[in-house]
């Protein structure tokens, strides 16, 4: 087990994820319900979203080692509370650009732009070099990002309102998907669907999962068995390096 003195060093040079802001937490760091991640690539640290507790985020980065003053901006999978709520304390420290789904309300939007660029997305986009958005699905309106790394993409999703499988299969048009993480909005499903969903992924030549949030401790479960050791264990703390 990593200890915290471990983090700053490592997450300033890496290409990876931090979980900064998940329902389960270890190493000293806050759980909270919600979801936020640092998403470090190429030149780019990207928060993508922002957790529900504005504080905690900022006292779970400060344990990380995480200065927001090395970030380029936000990335809002969508526009629920508990990926949005810890946005506001997080400009206030430092103003950002903020991708958002076209689809937010206006007082949103505006509020974000007293601090930094708002981008609103639709579509399907390359948003910074070898940095995509899957654009808006589904009726929630969630966007996930997707990162070209030289294994495959690399896929982070918020809530994944629209289907897990539908954006693994919005996200294979680009390329295969190396690693497939985030929440993946499972708590309802049963154990047969959660097998079902597993193979489907699979099929699509998912390699990898890493189920936060709002997955589940039952498709945590089933996805361990379907994946074995390429199933993440994911929790506020966690790193995951990549190339
Ligand atoms: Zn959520
Ligand atoms: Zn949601």
């Amino acid at each position: 087990m990593k200890s915290t003195m471990d983090y700053p060093s490592k997450i300033s040079n890496m290409n990876g994820i931090t979980v900064i802001y998940d329902n389960r937490a270890l190493n000293g760091l806050e759980s909270g319900w919600g979801f936020s991640a640092l998403v470090s690539f190429r030149d780019y640290k990207i928060l993508f979203d922002a957790g529900g507790d504005g504080e905690k985020l900022l006292r779970n980065c400060r344990k990380l080692g995480i200065d927001l003053k090395e970030m380029c901006c936000v990335f809002l999978s969508h526009i629920h509370e508990d990926h949005t709520g810890g946005l506001w304390s997080v400009l206030e420290k430092n103003p950002l650009r903020v991708y958002l789904p076209a689809s937010f309300p206006p007082e949103f939007k505006s509020r974000a732009g007293k601090y930094g660029a708002v981008v609103e997305i639709s579509d399907p986009t390359e948003i910074l070099p070898g940095i995509h958005t899957t654009g808006e699905m589904g009726s929630i309106r969630e966007q996930a990002i997707l990162l070209k790394t030289s294994t495959g993409l690399v896929v982070v999703t918020g809530c994944s309102h629209p289907g897990i499988v539908n954006i693994a299969k919005e996200a294979k048009k680009i390329d295969n998907v190396y690693l497939l993480a985030g929440g993946f909005h499972l708590l309802g499903s049963n154990k047969r669907e959660l097998k079902k969903i597993a193979e489907d992924l699979k099929t699509l030549g998912v390699q990898k999962v890493m189920p936060c949030h709002c997955s589940g401790d039952r498709a945590r479960k089933i996805f361990r068995e379907e994946f074995g050791d390429n199933c993440v264990d994911c929790y506020a703390g966690k790193m995951v390096e990549f190339r």
